[in-house]
């Protein structure tokens, strides 16, 4: 609740604050857009705070459950990494996809399991600078699905690697930072992970940036 109400107390300051400014003085444009650029910006962060804490809830809470429909994970990841492209190319991000041409049945949420891939590639976008190798690859070991989303950029520091996973956990504890986000991400992904069987991890001992695993059982 402290982390929470500290998050949210930010921007909701911010919008009552520029709010009660545009009402209360005559503005030349310029200045008007200014002030609602911040207002939204600061709405915008609030909402996807709250969309968060209410999808982390949603999986926390008993009525929860997948729509899972038996999908070939290869042709699926591939399909995913094909979609990826143009948001890395446009960011100036290298890529490498290994994705085996066999077909791997999983039982999987497609809607879900996206939500995870997405979190892990905005945070390799958001975390890292232009140039850094995104690297997407996929096994099968003793009937589980390895799927590794590698970056080769900046890491995450070895004494957070336990506690990554937990809400509100980020590198950069400076919560108004530019970069915005809310440390709930990783939960909501290994929580969605963990609900079709596996799990998602982040791998020790990588020399540079960070290997996220995601594993999920096959049929
Ligand atoms: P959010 O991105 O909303 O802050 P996450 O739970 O998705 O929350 O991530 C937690 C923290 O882990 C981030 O704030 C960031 O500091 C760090 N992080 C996640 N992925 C990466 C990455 N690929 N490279 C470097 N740091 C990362």
């Amino acid at each position: 609740i402290l982390d929470i109400s500290h998050d949210l107390k930010n921007p909701m300051s911010s919008i009552q604050g520029y709010t009660e400014l545009l009402m209360k003085k005559c503005m030349n444009e310029q200045e008007c857009e200014e002030y609602f650029r911040i207002i939204l910006n600061n709405s915008k962060r609030a909402n996807r705070l709250l969309n968060e804490l209410f999808e982390l809830s949603q999986l926390d809470s008993p009525e929860f459950s997948l729509k899972l429909v038996e999908t070939d994970i290869c042709e699926y990841i591939r399909q995913i990494c094909g979609e990826l492209v143009p948001q890395l190319e446009s960011e100036g991000f290298e890529y490498e996809f290994n994705i085996p041409e066999d077909s791997v049945l999983v039982l999987l949420d497609t809607d879900r399991f996206n939500q995870i891939i997405q979190n892990l590639v905005n945070n390799a976008i958001r975390y890292n600078p232009a140039g850094t190798l995104v690297t997407v690859s996929l096994a099968v070991q003793n009937h589980q699905v390895l799927i590794d989303f590698s970056d080769d950029g900046i890491g995450i520091p070895e004494h957070l690697a336990s506690n990554i996973f937990k809400p509100f956990v980020r590198v950069d504890d400076s919560r108004n930072s530019k970069t915005g986000g809310s440390g709930l991400g990783l939960s909501i992904a290994k929580r969605i992970a963990q609900a079709h069987g596996g799990d998602l991890t982040l791998l020790p001992d990588k020399n540079k940036g960070s290997t996220f695993r995601i594993t999920i059982p096959a049929i």
